[in-house]
């Protein structure tokens, strides 16, 4: 069965950017409550639980059909946190680094385009999800969104950066304010684990 994975820091080290009070409940209440949701759809179904939860939600088609939406849903919200969590550090911020630096000059125009581009599909994403720097089948670099808990991995794209849009990532400190979240979210972002996410296959 799937446990609610360790942070690599404390609930205040991303302060002041990402209060540690959000970051608490949003760990400890919403990532655990997908756990769970997990656990509890793949109970009858014990060949899935030894899967990995990225294998799990990367072939969907595979899984059950009567509880496919709640793997898609729950499986989905435990591999996104599980990557948005750990691309956080208390010493994040600043540019990319390596060959992803590279890609994103050659792809976006420089960092600060991509910066905007990124921020842009953030604030003009419709309700919860997901805004991801992902890698498709062609080696291209594409900054996309997706609704609910989906994932590039389920579309065949790897993804290299994600940050959570839903408002549970950001509401007491930002409240409504996405835009400001996404801002004080790259403050915080870890470019060497991007570059590693670029760099490994
Ligand atoms: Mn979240």
């Amino acid at each position: 069965m799937f446990t609610l994975f360790k942070l690599p820091y404390a609930y205040n080290a991303l302060e002041p950017h990402i209060d540690a009070r959000t970051l608490e409940i949003h760990h400890t209440k919403h990532t655990q409550t997908y756990v769970d949701k997990l656990n509890a759809a793949l109970e009858k179904y014990p060949q899935f639980q030894r899967l990995s939860v990225k294998e799990l939600i990367t072939d969907l088609e595979r899984i059950p059909s009567e509880i496919r939406t709640a793997v898609r849903n729950n499986g989905g919200g435990v591999a996104n946190h599980e990557l948005f969590f750990h691309m956080l550090s208390p010493n994040g911020g600043g540019s990319p680094v390596g060959k992803l630096a590279a890609a994103i000059d050659a792809t976006f125009g420089g960092f600060e385009k991509f910066q905007q581009q990124f921020t842009a599909a953030a604030t003009g994403h419709f309700a919860s999800g997901w805004v991801w720097l992902s890698l498709d089948n062609a080696g291209k670099l594409l900054i996309e969104t997706t609704p609910g808990h989906d994932s590039p991995l389920m579309f065949d794209r790897k993804p290299i950066l994600v940050c959570d849009l839903w408002e549970h990532a950001y509401y007491l400190k930002h409240q409504w304010r996405r835009g400001d979240s996404v801002a004080d979210w790259f403050r915080v972002l870890d470019w060497q684990h991007a570059e590693r996410n670029f760099c490994n296959p």
